[in-house]
């Protein structure tokens, strides 16, 4: 237990001019903090400086995102008709003005049209694939991915991506069913028109790390879309250091449910990593690892992020621990088979009667995914905290590299290391508890060093290591890997010593 006493605050005063030379001590007072895990009275709140800085860029992105623009989106999106993926089978689908050969070149024009308007800043792209015969796709399809790159500014910098998507093709009871209305106004209409949405604004902004607004098609019949896209990305070596998947974030508002909450979307994110290997598997297991997946911390940015800007009022993302809801499944998933942190935006509270369903009225009650059930309101909220979500990670320096926890000696002292990150002035090591969801804001220590020795018990807590940049952008959390052998960096400095 650490109390607020003489002793600990000499103690710590001690230590703190040891490390002096590169650790910074992060209240403006200087003096040492008291964390809150162990501790028996609260810890002060004096953290006005490793709170992520509010950046005027950003807040300009949030102002921008339209309502208006959502909403003509989704609706145009419905007036497709079908976005069936197997309607692209249809005779005359390539010429029709309706089904998904319709919508995809619509979409693409889209990305062009806030292209122009950025001077060429988008690359416009599809990534198109034969599917062979497999579940619910019976004949040979063609499916198209369309996406949008805005490039990173910084050669040092842009091989780092985020991205965003939502899948663009739709579906009926009858999945197979191409050519009777399927709307899919909130699934996916709604997070197509985020990944839309993002490019319009952030395309009026140049970041140092690269940004895809994606779309997919072939969801609906077994996530074939976001599979290929994944696959391709994890061939071609890209680095993909966050995916935020928007899948049915309309906010639905059917007349006299009392149980919706708009002010709240849901933010899935995987324990466990689906392409963990058996060693991973182990250290998760011994270590105590299973909250702490990379898709976990984007989770965790993104709840960071909507606490920084508080443009959003009373809306908020509410993390579930889980990679997604019972029974279903989204392109989030295909991110993370392929090793790449992803999360899932889900809305609140879904109603089954918009979902799938074939618009008619039964009983009194309208089925249907239209577009008076969706909430544009709530949607253009979502889309502003995936484009402050996005701007402020490719804003940021990278996360530390290899970063390491000292697990050589027995000991009660946390001695972590990690190489340095380019552009980053300091780094910030946070911790907590093992049974905390998040890391609490007074737990931290920030340091222009690329290592720190910390009295908090390693066997207490779990750390985490940021970078942050000279504007106060900080980057996604890496926690530190046991590393019995020391690292290199180490290892020179001991032989150095000898
Ligand atoms: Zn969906």
């Amino acid at each position: 237990m650490r109390h607020i006493t003489k002793v600990t605050l000499a103690v710590s005063i001690a230590l703190l001019m040891l490390y002096a030379s590169a650790a910074v001590a992060r209240n403006t007072a200087g003096q040492p903090k008291q964390g809150k895990t162990g501790s028996t009275k609260p810890a002060p709140q004096t953290r006005p400086s490793n709170k992520p800085a509010k950046d005027e860029a950003i807040i300009h992105v949030i102002r921008d995102v339209s309502p208006q623009q959502v909403q003509a989106t989704i609706e145009k999106l419905v007036s497709f008709g079908t976005r069936n993926t197997l309607s692209v089978n249809n005779p005359g689908a390539a010429t029709s003005s309706k089904g998904i050969v319709a919508a995809r070149n619509w979409i693409k024009s889209e990305f062009e049209r806030y292209s122009a308007a950025c001077g060429g800043c988008l690359e416009v792209k599809t990534d198109t694939f034969i599917e062979q015969p497999k579940g619910r796709v019976t004949t040979p399809t063609e499916i198209q991915n369309v996406y949008a790159i805005l490039r990173g500014t910084d050669p040092a910098q842009a091989k780092r991506i985020y991205l965003v998507t939502g899948h663009y093709d739709s579906r009926r009871q009858d999945v197979m069913n191409t050519t009777d209305p399927a709307p899919g106004a909130n699934d996916d209409g709604s997070g197509t028109a985020v990944s839309l949405e993002c490019a319009r604004v952030l395309s009026k902004h140049r970041f140092p790390a690269t940004i895809i607004f994606l779309t997919v098609a072939g969801e609906e019949q077994g996530l074939f879309g976001s599979a290929h896209f994944a696959k391709m990305a994890k061939e071609q070596g890209w680095a993909i250091e966050g995916a935020l998947n928007n899948d049915i974030v309309g906010g639905n508002r059917t007349p006299g449910d009392t149980l919706q909450n708009n002010n709240w979307v849901r933010v899935f994110s995987e324990g466990i990593p689906a392409a963990a290997t058996e060693a991973e598997l182990n250290r998760i297991r011994s270590v105590g690892g299973e909250n702490d997946s990379s898709s976990r911390q984007l989770a965790r940015y993104i709840v960071e992020v909507s606490q920084t800007y508080s443009s959003f009022g009373p809306f908020s993302p509410k993390m579930i621990f889980r990679r997604d809801r019972y029974l279903r499944g989204g392109d989030h998933s295909s991110f993370n088979q392929q090793g790449f942190a992803a999360v899932r935006f889900t809305e609140y509270r879904e109603d089954y009667h918009h979902q799938h369903e074939n618009p008619r009225t039964e009983k009194g009650i309208e089925y249907g995914d239209l577009p008076k059930f969706v909430d544009f309101n709530y949607v253009a909220n979502v889309a502003r905290l995936n484009a402050a979500t996005l701007a402020t990670m490719a804003s940021s320096p990278a996360p530390p590299a290899k970063a390491q926890l000292m697990t050589r000696e027995l000991e009660n002292d946390s001695k972590i290391e990690w190489a340095p990150s380019p552009g980053a002035v300091a780094y910030e090591v946070l911790w907590r508890r093992t049974t905390d969801p998040e890391f609490p804001a007074e737990n931290g220590s920030r340091t222009t060093d690329t290592k720190v020795d910390l009295k908090e018990s390693k066997d207490n807590v779990i750390f985490g290591v940021r970078s942050i940049d000279a504007k106060g952008h900080m980057s996604l959390i890496v926690i530190p890997e046991p590393g019995r052998a020391g690292s290199p960096v180490l290892e020179q400095q001991r032989a150095k010593d000898k």
